[in-house]
């Protein structure tokens, strides 16, 4: 059983990456509260690198990470890697975003996720990224996932984020196409 170091301190972000990865021979660790990363790349890829090169340098482990965010066409790829700092709650974040929306017809949106592994010496040596097309509606529809989910309606499914069951998100998700990427990638590694 491979250990792997996951670059956050969120339980909730291992677990998912952990559903992803089940049929692996890896074990997700979180990282030590004690390392800090700055998010300073100016793309997903990059922040996603930044933050497994960091936490394998740190621990001297194999560390994965990922970076991920929504991009909104007519916003010219806003909030982009801000997606997590565009506002103080998920509530505040999509009423931003609909207030900069306004009117406008042109609601497209994509999702996007990098995902990158870095060995023990802190070089990277898998990265993906993964993307989800979809729309952004004019008001919440939905009560199921997180963040921008209520507002981003996928029309090959005829749902929103929010609105879909987990296993069918998981699926079809940006961080489910970066995954799906990965998995086989991986096996040249572990
Ligand atoms: P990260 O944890 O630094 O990757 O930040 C990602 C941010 O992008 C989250 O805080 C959400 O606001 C947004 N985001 C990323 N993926 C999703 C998703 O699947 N649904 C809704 N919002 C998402």
């Amino acid at each position: 059983m491979k250990q792997l170091i996951v670059a956050t301190g969120n339980p909730g972000k291992l677990a998912e990456m952990q559903e992803y990865l089940r049929d692996l021979p890896i074990a997700l660790e979180l990282k030590p509260p004690e390392i800090e990363i700055e998010e300073t790349g100016a793309t997903f890829r990059e922040n996603a690198a930044l933050k497994a090169t960091t936490v394998a340098k740190a621990t001297g482990k194999w560390a994965i990470a990922d970076d991920s965010g929504l991009a909104v066409r007519a916003l010219n790829g806003a909030p982009g890697i801000y997606s997590a700092r565009y506002g103080k709650s998920d509530r505040e974040r999509i009423a931003r975003l609909l207030k900069e929306l306004e009117n406008t017809e042109n609601r497209a949106a994509e999702f996007i996720c990098a995902v990158a592994i870095a060995n023990p010496q802190g070089e990277i040596v898998l990265e993906t990224e993964g993307k989800c097309q979809g729309e952004i509606l004019y008001s919440a529809k939905g009560e199921g996932g997180f963040g921008y989910d209520p507002i981003f309606y996928v029309s090959t499914e005829k749902q929103t984020f929010a609105e879909m069951r987990s296993q069918l998100k998981r699926k079809i998700s940006h961080r489910g196409q970066a995954f799906a990427q990965l998995i086989p990638l991986m096996g040249s590694i572990f």
